[in-house]
């Protein structure tokens, strides 16, 4: 069965769920719109392209949602196919836009601070990537500015915060690794999880190492996936893919993903390697400019997470390189 399903689904009574196109391998970004007598609220966004627009201007006409009031949005991250259309939604539906705190403070200085903060070129020289890739990267960056605009004023979440509606409370929980503020919105009455990007059902989530965020993402990550597994969550919603039924076991999966993944870098460090070089040798198959960003800082993660655990060294220079101690 395809992942990808463009028609909107009641999930469940009052539970809908809105794919959103994004201009990604993953097609849609799934949207969910929880309605109760206390108005609508709604969850993740999508980018802000005209086909993104266009899919929420039939979701509001088929779930009359300016009929309801909206009364809030919750965006469950910072990244362009969550947050992009969130000015646009905000004028749209007159409806606050909330995130948790810190990731306000991220959004803001990744797409709205001139230059934009951090300097990811600088990083992906010092960690192997060559200077003609190097340039794509640059060009990316203005791209990404052009899909996302964000109101002037984003309210902030609190972790562990309640939204008491009349028939559905919601839970706001605080995820780390895939970002460093990611909330996921756990529905207390009918057990729900809208988990964002934090579980994925196919597709192990980009856990990534970059300058100026969490020093450890992978260890913050499974951190947070084993606290999840505390809920008693009877279906997981994530933003991409599809449901997920049982929970735990999708969790312990990936955690046995990046327990393998951690061996394989290992292996690799045998001799002192660049983030840059660690990664062709991870990721087999050709990637391009834009994948091979995601591979290194993803392969960076995991070096990061070994050095930190005492397995490995790093070598300081341009570029850094990373051995087995
Ligand atoms: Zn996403």
């Amino acid at each position: 069965m395809t992942p990808y399903d463009s028609t909107i689904r009641e999930i469940q009574p009052g539970i809908f769920r809105i794919p959103i196109p994004v201009p990604l391998p993953l097609q849609y970004v799934y949207a969910y719109a929880i309605t109760d007598p206390q108005g609508v609220w709604l969850i993740d966004l999508g980018m802000d392209v005209e086909e993104a627009r266009a899919a929420w201007d039939q979701a509001d006409r088929d779930l009359g949602l300016s009929q309801h009031t909206v009364a809030g949005i919750i965006v469950t991250h910072y990244h362009p196919d969550h947050i992009g259309l969130a000015q646009y939604a905000a004028d749209k539906w007159q409806a606050p836009i909330y995130l948790l705190g810190d990731e306000i403070t991220l959004a803001r200085s990744i797409f709205e601070d001139t230059p934009p903060g951090p300097d990811l070129t600088a990083f992906m020289i010092q960690n192997g990537t060559p200077p003609d890739e190097v340039v794509l990267l640059e060009q990316e960056q203005s791209l990404r500015r052009t899909i996302v605009h964000l109101p002037p004023v984003m309210h902030p979440l609190k972790a562990g915060q309640k939204i008491v509606l009349q028939d559905h409370v919601l839970q706001i929980i605080h995820q780390r690794g895939h970002t460093d503020h990611q909330a996921v919105i756990y529905e207390e009455r009918e057990h729900l999880l809208f988990c964002g990007d934090q579980v994925l059902s196919r597709i192990t989530p980009n856990i990534s190492f970059w300058p100026n965020s969490d020093p450890n993402p992978l260890a913050s990550y499974l951190t947070s996936l084993r606290e999840l597994k505390a809920l008693p969550v009877r279906l997981a919603l994530p933003a991409h893919e599809h449901l997920i039924d049982n929970l735990n076991q999708r969790i312990d999966d990936i955690i046995a993903h990046h327990a393998e993944r951690t061996q394989d870098v290992i292996e690799i460090v045998s001799s002192p390697k660049s983030g840059y070089e660690v990664a062709k040798e991870l990721f087999k198959r050709p990637l391009n400019a834009y994948q091979m960003r995601f591979a290194v800082s993803e392969t960076l993660a995991h070096l990061e997470y070994l050095r930190l655990e005492g397995e490995l060294d790093r070598l300081d220079g341009t570029p850094i390189r990373y051995q087995r101690r």
